[in-house]
């Protein structure tokens, strides 16, 4: 059928276009006088020499790495390549930078020293960070190395012989090999280490992947055969042209991570420092930028003005911005989750008595709605995301109610393009019809990371009246580790995340991990389910399809219960019965609640005509301007005609399964009250009822029902 074809391939289009990571400019160059990162191609504010380009994996969301990340690398650091080697190569005085790549759990880029060193990440199968250097990291691991005096740790020691074939890229063969360290684990990132170069000295060559323990290496050199490891980086033209005569500080002091974290941090923060002024005139043009955006929006959409805080990074920046702006003379929405961490919550409240603006803040909490909702949607997934529309959506809407009576706001809100494609896109001046009264402006769109902790750490803030620098307090959990704030259980989270929730806040961990695992035993859900985050997808991308092949998980979704989803089968493909009709015959898995379903009917079609004797629904009316008829039966078949071969089946089949769903799963999660721009539909005593000479038939109540995503998904997969 042309029309289901065509669909399919704007899916299919879609699916390709999600694989281009790139979400906006890359830009990272480096100051090599100041030891400092540049945030464009421009001079140095304290040198005023240029920098070099820093090669930047996409989508380029560079961020500075606070205690809690030194803290990790020098343990992944330390643990493969000795004591102390992690802290001497990434001293709380030298600038680290992190840059999330993609991955199956958090990945990122380390910067340090104007160089990409390795990569951090955390390993899903042994629950724990690993560090994973590259070429030029390898190079300054093995000379701190050496300069400790640390016994040889992950080395693999070439012959004479070997070293021209790893620098052409081969792997590491027993011929090439002359001795190794005896620490080596299959699967380890390993030091490839000529001992004879020209200039004499041993040097760092290559990067290899262990194919095996050492303990089978000495088999292997006696055989003189066998691959001791993979040559995964090696020495070339653009290594030996970079600078790798970086001073490493043997003296310093060492930390004792546990105990000395405020002291860590506080010497990491000063180092950052460094960067605002290096970038000093960089930053003020991009928050000039960002303020001129504020003044002419406001001036242009002439509506009370407010901010969506979260008690996030993002969102501080933006609140930041607006109060240079309009002094106290807007709005704090913070829409309160039910699922937020203590420290948000406190940091919100902290935020609105730094700047005075207590009696500014508005604040809304959706309680335990979540956990109800759970009981019927099941867990949130990444492309199932009912709480973002039920928690925070009905709670901006609350607030713009009750406060302005259902008049239009201009909410500025921290969205920013490099989290996402759908941010990227989006406008900078927008609607979303999740929350139709609120006109949504983002300042700070084309901002990364690093710009933004940049301004929130150390650009002034002074008080109108004063003048006096107001101290505004940032949520501490941003140095401990959480990369991310907002709901604590979100879907989007990395297992990482959920590992430091266990830690950092148990009975929060202990409450949703207990509902996971209630929930897959009910669903014959394997344990892997809970234990790598699988809940976190009802459908999955190749990556992690490919993962949960991997381990051999299967999961069975339609496994029978009542909960189980609405499915579609078509009885009677898209045909034509004579010259001038064609139709497609299908049934749902389930029967009709009538009742429920004659409710949410007319959302579709108000002129419906229910012959209650023989139990089947008829309508005859148009659809995008083209006449159709529709028979609808009530044990869940039905017939849809149409005359015009060009006729939308599929687009009507898909609301009509959207309006079954509704029907059968309806929670009352109001979504759709809130969506509604004409005020047609209510909640009455736990129903949700649409008012006939209200709705227009716009379908968006069927399309924004949490459960129309599920029909959606269902029917991609039916065979028109
Ligand atoms: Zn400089």
């Amino acid at each position: 059928m042309s029309t289901s074809k065509r669909s399919l391939k704007g899916f299919q289009k879609r699916k390709r276009e999600m694989k281009a990571p790139y979400l906006g400019q890359i830009s990272l160059f480096w100051c090599d006088y100041c030891n400092a990162p540049l945030l464009d191609n421009i001079e140095c504010d304290i040198c005023k020499n240029k920098g070099h380009k820093i090669p930047v994996s996409p989508p380029g969301d560079i961020r500075p790495a606070f205690a809690d990340d030194y803290i990790t690398l020098w343990k992944c650091i330390d643990k493969l390549f000795g004591k102390r080697v992690g802290e001497t190569l990434l001293p709380t005085s030298k600038i680290a930078l992190l840059s999330r790549i993609g991955g199956l759990d958090r990945t990122e880029e380390v910067i340090v020293d104007g160089k990409i060193i390795g990569i951090l990440q955390f390993n899903i199968l042994i629950n724990d960070f690993e560090f994973l250097p590259k070429m030029i990291g390898g190079i300054f691991i093995f000379k701190i190395q050496e300069a400790l005096n640390l016994l040889p740790k992950k080395h693999i020691i070439l012959n004479t012989d070997g070293i021209p074939f790893i620098l052409n890229g081969k792997s590491i063969l027993a011929p090439g090999v002359e001795n190794y360290s005896e620490d080596i684990k299959k699967g380890d990132h390993c030091l490839i280490i000529s001992k004879d170069n020209p200039s004499g000295n041993s040097q760092c060559i290559a990067i290899g992947v262990a194919r095996e323990n050492s303990s089978n290496f000495q088999e292997m050199l006696e055989k003189n055969y066998g691959e001791l490891a993979k040559n995964k980086a090696h020495l070339n033209l653009s290594t030996k042209n970079e600078n790798t005569n970086i001073e490493f500080d043997l003296n310093q002091k060492l930390y004792d991570s546990n105990d000395d974290f405020e002291q860590i941090n506080k010497l990491i923060l000063l180092s950052l420092k460094q960067a605002y002024q290096t970038n000093y005139q960089y930053l003020q043009r991009k928050i000039k930028k960002s303020l001129k955006f504020i003044k002419r929006t406001i001036e242009e959409i002439k509506k009370p003005v407010a901010v969506a805080y979260s008690g996030g990074k993002d969102s501080l920046g933006v609140l930041l911005l607006v109060w240079k702006v309009l002094d106290r003379n807007f709005k704090i929405f913070f829409a309160d989750t039910g699922l937020e961490l203590p420290e948000v919550l406190e940091n919100v409240q902290n935020i609105a008595k730094d700047l005075k603006m207590e009696s500014n803040l508005i604040v809304e909490s959706a309680n335990d709605i979540f956990w109800d909702l759970i009981e019927s949607f099941g867990p949130p997934g990444r492309d199932y995301r009912f709480c973002c529309h039920s928690l925070k959506a009905q709670n901006i809407m609350k607030i713009i109610n009750n406060i302005y009576g259902g008049e239009k706001v201009l909410v500025f809100l921290g969205q920013r393009q490099y989290e996402s494609l759908n941010r990227m896109r989006s406008k900078k001046v927008y609607v979303n019809s999740f929350i139709p009264l609120q006109i949504a402006a983002t300042p700070i769109k084309s901002w990364n990371a690093l710009t933004l902790w940049l301004f929130i750490l150390f650009e002034p803030v002074k008080d109108f009246e004063s003048e006096s620098l107001l101290d505004v307090s940032i949520t501490p959990l941003y140095y401990k580790g959480h990369e991310r704030l907002g709901c604590y259980l979100c879907p989007a989270s990395n297992l990482s995340n959920f590992k430091l929730l266990k830690t950092s806040h148990p009975k929060l961990y202990e409450r949703w991990f207990s509902f996971l695992n209630s929930y897959a035993q009910k669903h014959k859900l394997p344990k892997e389910w809970v234990q790598y985050g699988l809940w976190r997808f009802k459908q999955y991308s190749p990556q992690w399809k490919n993962f949960a092949d991997s381990l051999n998980i299967l999961i069975d979704y339609n496994s029978p219960d009542s909960s189980a989803p609405l499915n579609l089968n078509i009885a009677k493909g898209f045909s034509q019965n004579s010259d001038s009709d064609f139709s497609i015959k299908g049934k749902f898995s389930h029967t009709l609640i009538i009742d429920d379903f004659l409710r949410f009917l007319p959302a579709l079609n108000k002129d419906f005509h229910w012959d209650e004797v023989n139990g089947i629904i008829d309508i005859n009316s148009e659809f995008k301007k083209k006449p159709y008829s529709l028979k609808i039966f009530i044990d869940g078949s039905f017939i849809l005609n149409s005359k015009e071969k060009e006729f939308d089946f599929y687009k009507l089949t898909e609301l009509l399964m959207g309006t079954v769903s509704r029907s059968l799963y309806c929670n009352n999660c109001k979504t759709c009250v809130n969506v509604c721009t004409q005020n047609a539909i209510k909640s009455e005593s736990g129903k949700i009822i649409i008012e006939n000479d209200k709705c227009i038939n716009c379908y968006d109540c069927i399309t924004h029902c949490p459960f129309f995503q599920l029909a959606k998904k269902a029917i991609e997969n039916v065979n028109f």
